[in-house]
């Protein structure tokens, strides 16, 4: 019977989650909740210089916000020593690794000997086969050591990997690497070993930076008898340069995303597609169809390319399809006094209205913000070309009168308006219409403006025309 799927994500904590690694994570998560296993998530915190508290904090907060909910246990390798410590032993015992006592100048020479040759740098070899009563006698002299694996010198080590295929490598071209430094810390290629194991994980699936340390970890899994699990590595995510991504590329971290307001489901799908597909047309998916059509084997080795423009789409996409009820829910999420005193119903008119002109929800609370409180600020290209003069005036005083004489505060009735004040002062309905838009928004464009000023009401329509008439034409 095939063991139910067990993942991990493994991040390093020496900075904030990017979007390569939500992905990595992204698609663990779905793999576990698609095959009905388990996600395990894995602090990798042994590079004490680097790996920091604080990203450990951002890390976690990041995956909770996008909804990646781990298995418990939460894993440090920073609290697991006894059992790296409890793993060596076994190889020191079994004769598949050895305590090596080569000096940093010894490694020197060896290394600028390689190179003067043109040969690959290999360790010298000289305490492979030390008999335990020779390493007894140099570690009582006080000589520090590595604990080096050893190689096979014959044969050679492959994989299948899932998405890459078969790779193989002769293991000539592995070298006896250290498992443990001078100072007794292990080193990744073995932690990570010992803890997939550990954590029984039976997928490893994870960026293909790593693919040249699988060879290395599965020598380490035969090492010490350990089930191999299938692995599969995720192509590289590009810049539009095709050059590995970077902040560079205006590419920012989850955090960042969520403070520009990007909500969790369009990121969730736009990240989803760097490097997979349904296999169909379809683009947009909500987090359910994700998991019920995630599938790894269509994942392509190409690398994937991250692009601004398909993200806003992708945002805007969810933006129009999300029910206003939610829209405000998420919005009140991280800011929960926004709006409170109008009614949700005017709200929802609102957010209805105005979510196809965005896709991050900071820009719909923006976009919003005149159906609120009377504009401030005026598009100022639109005054200059809008409203010129006097006769503009003129104009909006007529169409004043015509409105507070209004019985009947509909989009036609407005629409009706207008043009027969327009009709009866002669002029195109766009000279009218532009100059009220500007006075009741402050701005040049937005929804069509019967629908604008009806959701506004009567009474915000007629104070913002008149205000218009105080401040407009600008005094020279
Ligand atoms: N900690 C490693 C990293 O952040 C990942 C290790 C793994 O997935 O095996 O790149």
């Amino acid at each position: 019977m095939k063991k139910s799927p067990c993942v991990r994500f493994a991040p390093s904590p020496t900075g904030k989650l990017h979007l390569g690694g939500a992905r990595t994570a992204l698609f663990n998560w779905l793999y576990a909740k698609h095959n009905g296993g388990n996600f395990f998530l894995r602090i990798e915190d042994t590079d004490t210089e680097r790996s920091k508290q604080e990203y450990t904090d951002q890390i976690l907060n990041s995956l909770e916000w996008l909804g990646l909910k781990w298995s418990e246990p939460l894993i440090y390798q920073s609290k697991r020593n006894l059992i790296y410590k409890e793993e060596v032993q076994k190889l020191l015992d079994n004769g598949r690794a050895y305590r090596c006592f080569l000096t940093k100048e010894e490694l020197q020479v060896a290394r600028e000997k390689a190179k003067k040759e043109g040969g690959e740098f290999r360790a010298p070899k000289i305490y492979r086969d030390l008999s335990l009563d020779d390493q007894k006698g140099l570690i009582n002299s006080g000589q520090s050591f590595t604990i080096r694996l050893k190689i096979p010198s014959k044969g050679s080590t492959f994989f299948e990997d899932k998405i890459y295929g078969k790779i193989n490598v002769n293991n000539k071209e592995i070298d006896d690497f250290i498992i443990v430094r001078s100072n007794g810390s292990p080193t990744y290629n073995f932690t990570v070993v010992v803890d997939d194991n550990n954590m029984g994980i039976n997928y490893v699936i994870r960026g293909e930076d790593h693919i040249s340390n699988t060879p290395k970890q599965i020598l380490i899994y035969s090492a010490l008898n350990y089930p191999v699990p299938d692995f599969a590595h995720l192509p590289l995510i590009l810049g539009s340069d095709k050059k590995r991504l970077s902040k560079r590329h205006g590419a920012a971290s989850v955090e960042d995303f969520r403070e520009q307001g990007y909500s969790v489901d369009a990121l969730l799908n736009y990240i989803v597609m760097l490097g997979w597909n349904s296999g169909s047309e379809d683009e947009l998916f909500s987090l359910e169809d994700l998991i019920s059509k995630f599938d790894i084997n269509k994942i392509q080795k190409k690398g994937a390319v991250y692009d601004e423009k398909k993200l806003h789409w992708v945002a805007g996409q969810h933006m129009i399809r999300k029910s206003e009820k939610n829209l405000l829910n998420e919005i009140r999420e991280d800011d929960p006094n926004w709006q409170k005193h109008s009614k949700d119903t005017y709200i929802f008119s609102v957010l209805k209205l105005m979510k196809i002109r965005a896709k991050t929800l900071n820009e719909l609370k923006e976009a919003c913000a005149y159906f609120f409180s009377d504009p401030k600020d005026f598009d100022e290209n639109a005054i200059i070309k809008r409203w010129k003069d006097k006769s503009v005036n003129k104009l909006i005083n007529n169409f004043i009168t015509s409105l507070e004489k209004l019985s009947n505060w509909s989009q036609k009735d407005l629409d009706e308006s207008l043009r027969d004040t327009a009709q009866e002062m002669a002029v195109s309905a766009a000279k009218l219409i532009h100059p009220v838009r500007l006075a009741v928004s402050g701005q040049s464009h937005g929804p069509g403006l019967f629908e604008l000023i009806e959701l506004l009401g009567k009474m915000t329509t007629l104070r913002r025309l008149r205000k218009g008439l105080d401040i407009f034409p600008l005094k020279r």
